[in-house]
């Protein structure tokens, strides 16, 4: 080895060496006292080296230290090298855990003369892991007491460790659960998503939730919710996960319930309305009837005029029921048309037109100089207008008034529709709820205005439908209020060559064989007195094999026939009917409840020519009739 000193280098060359090294070295003698020491020992002790050489140990470091390292001095002057890390009060320095190593000094002749020591002060280390440790028993406290079952896992996603309440749980040891021990009691029909939810996170990093079952210690599974966190050290690298679960099988239970709930309501208000509606078709016959039998005393005319005023009414309400169940079951088909915003406001205008002038209002109307398009539904559209137009002559005492406001808000790209009353106002905190289903202002029992408070509930879902908003402002009770529509404004549309949709040509009325099939009693026979008054010759049936019977002899140009029917239905009866050489050339008309998409295509499938649903206006089904005039025929009969 080449030897990189000129020289043999001098002791006092190693003493510098050892006097700039940054740690504290000490050379001590047999008789226990400090020969040398460097800088770093004296600065160490708070002290310099000149107050230390030559003095006794124990003097320097003090009673209680000595006796602690006392037994160290004799194991390396028996010629032992010696390690260990101790705490230590120090003279002067008070309580500092060392990390020190003796190494023995020999003279020539082999004997022990003393040692060199070199001191490594690691009191801070030791109180930065006393602390931690600390600091991780309180958490294993505060997690074991914790209403929630917790988990660790390291970075090969293998759980470390579980709290109390997970032990309990599962009725496990710990044991049992490491690694992915706990995985053996996940249900099998969630362990394969549970899986890889857990992986995908776990790669990405990322907090993950998921619900799984998890047998309990009793065997029965409960529905845990799993909130998973990835740690990540001071230095930002990747730790592991930690996971809490909460038992939420009450809480989806509770959730399953209600949402039965809900789902029974939902049937219950789409049979109501259904069932509310058959009786009102031959209510109305029967108004019709008594109008066209005329000449009538003023009595008769005024009880004629209060039950098709009620009819109407109770109509009105229906219509709004079995529209809200159709939104809640998910089953509103939307005629979408690009359409002038002022074509369904001038329809709803028209209809509320009445009922405004009964209340002795004005009515103010603002419409923009330009046409403004939106894609819409026309009808449902001016449904909603004519609600709050009719929610405005309701709410405001008689002679109030009523303003429509139309305006191209440009920059948002909206149009808005206002419906403004001075009425009786809304509470502020009334303004959003209204639109919640059922809530109305005050105690309905006191100042009913006829209404089931559907209608905004409505309102709102079939606005939403069309991408926009409906929001109501009122400085409250007695302020009037005003309802906004905003909907977003769409190109005008290029000329279609699609047909404009032209009244029938008039004709003169062509006399009919008309069979009407109907297993409501009175819808049949109400409506075949209507028919006949207008000169039609009209058979009735209440059953699908009846009117089979019946049309054999009397072979009809024109068949009524209500679908949902005891026996046979009216679908197949339709069929039947397509399969008589009279049946091929005959106008099948539907008279249904029901008036879902798929109602109509069965009927089609089954060779029906036209669905109505009920209630139907004489003049729908007039209208329908080969050879008709169209509009209303019963008046002129
Ligand atoms: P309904 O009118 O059938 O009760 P709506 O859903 O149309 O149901 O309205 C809900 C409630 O909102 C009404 O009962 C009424 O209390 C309140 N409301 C609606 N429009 C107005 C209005 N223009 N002025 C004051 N209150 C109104």
């Amino acid at each position: 080895m080449a030897l990189l000193y000129d020289t043999v280098p001098t002791p006092e060359l190693f003493r510098r060496i050892l006097e700039q090294l940054p740690f504290p070295v000490t050379h001590c003698s047999r008789d226990l006292r400090y020969l040398w020491v460097n800088r770093a020992y004296a600065d160490w002790l708070g002290t310099s080296p000149d107050r230390i050489m030559g003095r006794p140990i124990a003097d320097v470091i003090g009673i209680p230290a000595m006796q602690k390292l006392l037994p160290f001095f004799q194991q390396v002057l028996d010629g032992r090298s010696v390690r260990y890390e101790e705490e230590v009060i120090f003279s002067g320095l008070g309580p500092r855990w060392i990390n020190v190593t003796y190494d023995p000094l020999r003279n020539e002749s082999g004997a022990v003369e003393g040692w060199v020591a070199m001191v490594n002060d690691v009191t801070k280390e030791q109180r930065d892991l006393a602390r931690h440790r600390a600091e991780e028993e309180r958490f294993r406290i505060l997690a074991d007491q914790a209403p929630v079952m917790i988990w660790m896992s390291g970075t090969d996603r293998l759980c470390t460790w579980f709290n109390k309440p997970w032990l309990d749980f599962v009725g496990r040891p710990i044991e049992r659960e490491l690694g992915n021990g706990w995985s053996e009691n996940v249900h099998p029909d969630d362990a394969e998503r549970c899986l890889d939810i857990h992986v995908s996170s776990f790669d990405a990093r990322r907090p993950f939730e998921m619900e799984f079952r998890l047998r309990r210690h009793d065997g029965t599974y409960r529905w845990l919710l799993d909130h998973g966190i990835p740690l990540f050290g001071d230095d930002h690298t990747f730790i592991g996960y930690i996971g809490s679960c909460h038992d939420i099988t009450d809480r989806r239970k509770a959730e399953e319930t209600l949402r039965e709930g809900h789902r029974r309501k939902d049937e219950f208000l789409a049979t109501l309305a259904h069932e509310l509606r058959n009786p009102l078709a031959p209510i109305r016959n029967a108004v019709e009837f008594l109008r066209a039998r005329g000449p009538e005393t003023a009595e008769l005319a005024w009880s004629r005029d209060v039950i098709e005023r009620q009819a109407r009414q109770l109509g009105r309400l229906v219509d709004d029921l079995l529209n809200l169940s159709r939104i809640s079951l998910g089953k509103i088909r939307l005629e979408m048309e690009r359409i002038p915003v002022t074509s369904f406001v001038v329809q709803a205008i028209e209809t509320s037109r009445p009922l405004i002038e009964e209340h002795g209002h004005t009515l103010e109307v603002e419409m923009p100089r330009d046409l403004v398009f939106v894609d819409g539904d026309l009808i449902r559209l001016s449904q909603v207008v004519t609600n709050l137009l009719n929610n405005a002559a309701k709410y405001t005492p008689r002679g109030g008034r009523i303003g429509v406001g139309v305006k191209y808000e440009r920059g948002a790209g909206n149009v808005s529709i206002r419906v403004s009353d001075t009425g009786i106002g809304i509470p502020p905190h009334m303004l959003a709820s209204i639109f919640d289903l059922f809530v109305q202002v005050g105690d309905p029992r006191e100042h009913s205005a006829g209404g089931l408070g559907i209608g905004l509930t409505l309102a709102q879902k079939v606005v939403a439908l069309h991408g926009g908003t409906i929001e109501a402002q009122s400085a409250g009770p007695g302020e009037g209020s005003s309802f906004t529509i905003r909907l977003p404004v769409v190109a005008a549309p290029v000329l279609s060559a699609k047909p404009v949709r032209t009244p029938l040509e008039a004709k003169p009325a062509a006399r009919h064989r008309i069979l009407i099939v109907d297993d409501n009693l009175d819808n049949a026979d109400t409506l075949a007195v209507l028919l006949k008054l207008i000169g039609h010759e009209v058979r009735t049936a209440y059953q699908a094999e009846e009117a089979l019977s019946r049309a054999a002899g009397f072979e009809p140009s024109v068949v009524l026939l209500d679908i949902g029917m005891p026996g046979m239905s009216g679908h197949e009866l339709a069929r039947r009917i397509r399969e008589k050489p009279w049946g091929r050339t005959a106008t099948l008309i539907a008279l249904t409840g029901w008036g879902q998409d798929e109602d109509r295509r069965r009927s089609q499938e089954a060779g029906v020519d036209y669905h109505l649903t009920k209630p139907v206006e004489l003049a729908e089904i007039t209208r329908l009739l080969p050879g008709s005039v169209p509009g209303p025929a019963v008046t002129g009969a």
